[in-house]
């Protein structure tokens, strides 16, 4: 594990299983039908239970899913946290899509809606760095700077873990940590 402290907030990146964090907010990365699918997704519906699923079709049938860069909020079923906060990361498209900002906001919002909750601690998962292809180094510098950002913006929230599922990209988010910090905090 690799730790931050910045203000009264810890930055934690791990390698692990998304699903085994005991936060108080799990993030998952969903797709705008809310209906589940591979990756995060079908991890997080299967350790979950069948009872997510049916939250996210009530939410569907009252929105119409979720727009990328959104998110929404269940509670977390046989996981070991209070909520589940689903977002919509961008899919990859090179790089002039909006990726960059849309990524940005499935951060935020994901951040803000913990906030609602009043979470002490957050899990991400690398939201859009699988089937949606965003290169891993982009969405992590992304994925640090908005939560610094929401810190800097006045969001408290003790602990903000992001969870990295091989080594090798484990390895690359704790440089982009380094990296970003180091410019962002001095
Ligand atoms: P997206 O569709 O937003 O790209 P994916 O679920 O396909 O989301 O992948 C996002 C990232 O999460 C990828 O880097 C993938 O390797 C990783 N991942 C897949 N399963 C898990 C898991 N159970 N826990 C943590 N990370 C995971």
């Amino acid at each position: 594990m690799k730790t931050f402290q910045y203000k009264n907030t810890t930055f934690e990146v791990v390698q692990g299983n998304i699903v085994e964090q005991e936060v108080d907010v799990i993030v998952n990365a969903a797709n705008s039908s809310l209906l589940g699918g591979g990756g995060v997704d079908g991890a997080i519906h299967r350790a979950g239970g069948p009872s997510i699923l049916e939250e996210c079709k009530k939410i569907r049938a009252a929105q119409g899913g979720c727009s990328t860069g959104e998110a929404v909020v269940t509670t977390a079923g046989d996981l070991p946290a209070q909520h589940l906060v689903h977002t919509v990361g961008p899919v990859w498209r090179g790089g002039n899509d909006g990726e960059m900002v849309l990524l940005e906001r499935a951060y935020r919002n994901s951040l803000e809606l913990a906030a609602q909750k009043n979470a002490s601690s957050i899990a991400f998962p690398s939201i859009s760095t699988g089937a949606y292809r965003f290169p891993l180094d982009r969405a992590s510098y992304v994925a640090v700077r908005t939560a610094i950002l929401f810190l800097d913006e006045g969001g408290t929230i003790d602990t903000v873990r992001f969870v990295l599922f091989g080594d090798r990209d484990f390895e690359i988010f704790s440089e982009v940590l380094d990296e970003v910090t180091q410019t962002m905090t001095g």
